[in-house]
């Protein structure tokens, strides 16, 4: 088998509503980039990228010369002719290395007739559990959506509860004053006994500010406290200073950083998410390490359509040391551009497919329709909130969004020099 073509489509999925951070906002929708990776067979390949709310079409197929003549199944290689370590010092493509990686594993299953996560070690499990993934959210256009007050947070973990059957709940915070989101937090906690919760403001607070809030959420039923601070040291400092286990998907997100961290533990948990880490091959071997040192594993989203759902799936089925539910973005999008429609939560889970490679397909109407939602509306900046235009987040950042209601909808000025 031999790599042909290369092709991309950027697509526009709209959200439920816009999904505030602690450095901006999605915008109501998710860019991501499909890629096709075709065979000399005329089996094709499926990855997906996304990254800023930006297209990737012009990178991915940027690498044609690159891949094409070469031999998907020879999978480790790509490595080197992508992402050379020191090569990558001069043009970084670990993103670039992941969706191809997932495409030319999707060949490689569809070739042979087996799962991807056959092609992976195989399935320890059939179905790989969630965290609900809450978010404080902006008004969509018809102004429905907005979550920013306690009640409107547990009202909503309600809701997907009722519909997903969560019993792990994430709260993504960094967007308002730590005092306030402590008690959002709180508030979600003693909403659902029995449940379990994690809380994640992206690194956004100060060491000091971090132990303070953690000892204020140490009584709760805390699966973990992912990146209340910002660096290596600075959550060694706060890991020193609370009971609660720390998680990062920021300060260790290669192999380097993972040395680092056995060396001198600032971490419990480890994220791993396949496009961070250049791939789902490279999520197994970190967890390998993971297991190896007694570290946790979870699966990271970093926002995904169902082709990087089906990755994340495929990693949670044979990753034996899978310590905690999943975080996905999922339950948030409006559609999906995969064949069937989007993939369903079942008790808080989903199925890991079975299908040939990855196990799922596209529906070409849908990619299109979304592709021609993306040339409607183009980009947006991932790093700015339409509510703040002006306002960008120092680390540790000081400067938070007021929780009182707004006199209107965000305003949508994008940036001008
Ligand atoms: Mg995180």
């Amino acid at each position: 088998m031999k790599i042909v073509d290369i092709r991309a489509t950027t697509v526009t999925m709209p959200l439920e509503a816009p999904l505030r951070h602690s450095n901006g906002a999605h915008w109501g929708r998710f860019v991501r980039t499909v890629v096709e990776v075709e065979a000399d067979n005329g089996l094709i390949g499926l990855g997906e990228m996304g990254g800023g709310g930006q297209s990737a079409e012009a990178a991915v197929t940027g690498l044609k010369p690159y891949l094409v003549g070469h031999d998907p199944a020879r999978t480790e290689a790509l490595r080197w002719m992508l992402a050379n370590p020191t090569a990558s010092l001069y043009n970084n493509r670990t993103q670039l290395l992941a969706a191809i990686e997932f495409a030319c594993l999707d060949l490689q299953g569809k070739e042979h007739g087996v799962p991807v996560h056959e092609l992976l070690g195989g399935k320890v499990r059939s179905t790989v559990p969630f965290a609900s993934y809450l978010f404080f959210r902006h008004p969509a256009d018809d102004g429905t959506g907005e979550i920013r007050t306690a009640e409107q947070l547990v009202e909503h973990a309600r809701e997907l509860v009722d519909e997903h059957g969560f019993s792990v709940h994430k709260l993504k915070g960094g967007v308002f004053p730590p005092d306030y989101e402590r008690e959002c937090f709180r508030a979600l906690a003693e909403a659902f006994p029995g449940h379990r919760v994690r809380f994640d403001p992206n690194g956004a607070l100060g060491v000091e500010e971090a132990i303070r809030f953690a000892r204020g959420i140490e009584d709760l039923d805390n699966d973990y406290l992912e990146d209340p601070t910002w660096g290596l040291n600075g959550m060694r400092r706060v890991r020193e200073n609370t009971a609660i286990p720390l998680a990062t998907n920021t300060v260790v997100v290669n192999f380097e950083q993972l040395a680092a961290n056995v060396r001198d533990p600032a971490v419990d948990v480890i994220l791993l998410d396949t496009t961070f880490w250049g791939g789902i091959r490279p999520c197994i071997k970190a967890a390998g390490v993971c297991e190896t040192f007694q570290l946790g594993v979870a699966v990271h989203s970093s926002g995904e359509l169902g082709i990087q759902l089906a990755t994340m799936l495929h990693l949670g089925a044979v990753v034996p040391n899978l310590s905690f539910a999943a975080d996905a973005h999922y339950h948030h999008l409006r559609d999906d551009i995969i064949a069937g429609g989007k993939l369903p939560y079942g008790g808080g889970a989903i199925a890991v497919p079975d299908g040939p490679g990855l196990g799922v397909e596209l529906d070409r109407d849908k990619l299109a329709e979304y592709a021609e939602l993306f040339r409607e509306l183009g980009p947006y900046p991932y790093d700015r909130d339409p509510a703040r235009p002006d306002w960008y987040p120092l680390l540790p950042n000081t400067d938070w969004a007021d929780p009182a209601p707004s006199a209107g909808p965000p305003a949508r000025r994008v940036m001008g020099p």
